[in-house]
């Protein structure tokens, strides 16, 4: 099965990601994380993204699909896939189905995790991710067992450059404008599945596997 979930950023998506991903036995694809590491191994690509990620802006699609391409391309991607991030705009979208196509894939379906603006800006100022692992927590809704460290591997949690209220703004405001037109598109070739990630984190994650189930059963 290959999966796109996408939502605004604080909808919840990278938690669901990790419970899908275990229980669907998924490839995690997150271009977020995938910059987040290059800016932290301080390469040029890296670099260059940085200067989008902490003004909030997207990252050039040129960067972004030669990303997703090259990740695409290696042999383990074979096996099912969680695309977190990607695509964001429908250029994007357009760009991935040709990429798919080249390497004999499809995608399955595309979760969508939704959630109300005021909710996401005090939830996005109250989010902590682990340094190492990328885990996410929440001090408000799902905090770690002990203050700044990860539950999962005992990094060191941190606030993400671009959690502050005026880029969380400026994040929502691009989510508004380029990434909704992009459910549009996906319902038009009836893959689009949305859930109401206002509930508890649990609550979500049962309706997002119930709909995993039914479509790998299918
Ligand atoms: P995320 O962790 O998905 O919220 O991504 C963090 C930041 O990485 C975004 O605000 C963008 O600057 C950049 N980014 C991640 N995925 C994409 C994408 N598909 N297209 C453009 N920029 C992206």
């Amino acid at each position: 099965m290959n999966i796109i979930i996408m939502g605004p950023p604080g909808a919840g998506k990278g938690t669901q990601a990790e419970k899908m991903t275990k229980d669907f036995a998924l490839l995690h694809i997150s271009t977020g994380d995938i910059f987040r590491n290059a800016v932290k191994e301080g390469t040029e690509m890296g670099k260059k993204a940085k200067e989008y990620m902490d003004k909030g802006l997207l990252v050039p699609d040129e960067i972004v699909v030669g990303i997703v391409k090259e990740r695409l391309s290696r042999p383990d991607s074979k096996e099912g896939l969680l695309l977190d991030g990607f695509p964001r705009t429908v250029e994007q979208a357009e760009a991935l189905d040709k990429v798919m196509q080249e390497l004999e894939l499809k995608i399955n379906a595309v979760i969508s995790v939704d959630v109300n603006e005021e909710e996401l800006i005090s939830r996005l100022t109250a989010r902590r991710v682990c340094r190492n692992c990328g885990a996410n927590f929440n001090l408000k809704y799902n905090p770690p067992k002990v203050r700044n460290i990860c539950d999962h591997c005992s990094g060191e949690l941190y606030h993400r450059d671009d959690d502050t209220i005026d880029t969380v703004k400026e994040r929502l405001d691009i989510y508004n404008k380029q990434t909704l037109p992009m459910i549009e598109y996906y319902r038009q070739k009836n893959l689009y599945f949305s859930v109401d990630g206002a509930q508890q984190i649990n609550q979500v994650y049962a309706a997002i596997k119930a709909y995993l189930e039914k479509l790998k059963n299918k």
